[in-house]
């Protein structure tokens, strides 16, 4: 069981963006079962300190391993949605596993597998303790879960969204391909649109 929440945390209400290749670990592709269990016991250290989290899960470690060429954008994007549903599942079972509460609901409604979407019930489960998995995006091809997580965390009101990937900030160039790639401590919406 989750221990009782603590007196008052820095955030009420978090939204949680993992990336998919977050779940993989070191590996080429796939759920990391180890790397999943260390994420999903750092959420319930959140939830123990009073926080309400929510998540919205990629899908980069089931997608980027799948040959997609070739097949219309639209549909490729829905395979890409079905794979953050899979995610969703994987930490649905995971936290439970660990003794945290939790749900997940998909953007695309796929009973019996998942609960579908339901803002007012998110809501609820978050004041209830529980942590909630978004799967499925936003639900439309041409978005990427960056969109959902932004959407959901509007839409249930967060205090902040926390995005989880493996680079450590906002580059000028891809810092994986360009070892001399510049760290941005502070970016103004501005200076986005401009650059
Ligand atoms: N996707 C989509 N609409 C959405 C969210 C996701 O079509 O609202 C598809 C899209 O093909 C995307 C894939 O799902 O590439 C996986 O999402 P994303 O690339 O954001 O996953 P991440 O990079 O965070 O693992």
């Amino acid at each position: 069981m989750a221990a009782a929440p603590s007196a008052s945390p820095a955030y009420r209400r978090i939204l949680l963006k993992l990336s998919g290749e977050a779940l993989m670990g070191e590996d080429a592709y796939g759920i990391n079962r180890e790397i999943v269990d260390r994420i999903c016991a750092e959420i319930r250290d959140v939830v123990s300190a009073g926080s309400q989290v929510a998540i919205v899960v990629g899908a980069g470690n089931i997608f980027r391993g799948m040959n997609a060429d070739g097949l219309d954008r639209a549909t490729a994007d829905y395979m890409g949605m079905l794979g953050t549903v899979m995610n969703a599942l994987a930490l649905q079972s995971a936290l439970e596993g660990l003794g945290v509460p939790a749900r997940a609901q998909s953007a695309i409604p796929m009973a019996p597998v998942i609960d579908s979407y339901d803002r007012h019930r998110a809501i609820a489960h978050l004041e209830q303790g529980r942590v909630v998995v978004f799967g499925g995006g936003t639900g439309n091809p041409f978005f990427t879960t960056d969109t959902a997580a932004s959407l959901r965390g509007l839409e249930i009101n967060a205090d902040i969204v926390v995005k989880a990937t493996k680079v450590d900030g906002v580059y000028d160039r891809d810092p994986v391909r360009h070892p001399d790639a510049v760290r941005y401590d502070v970016l103004s919406y501005d200076e986005v649109e401009e650059q």
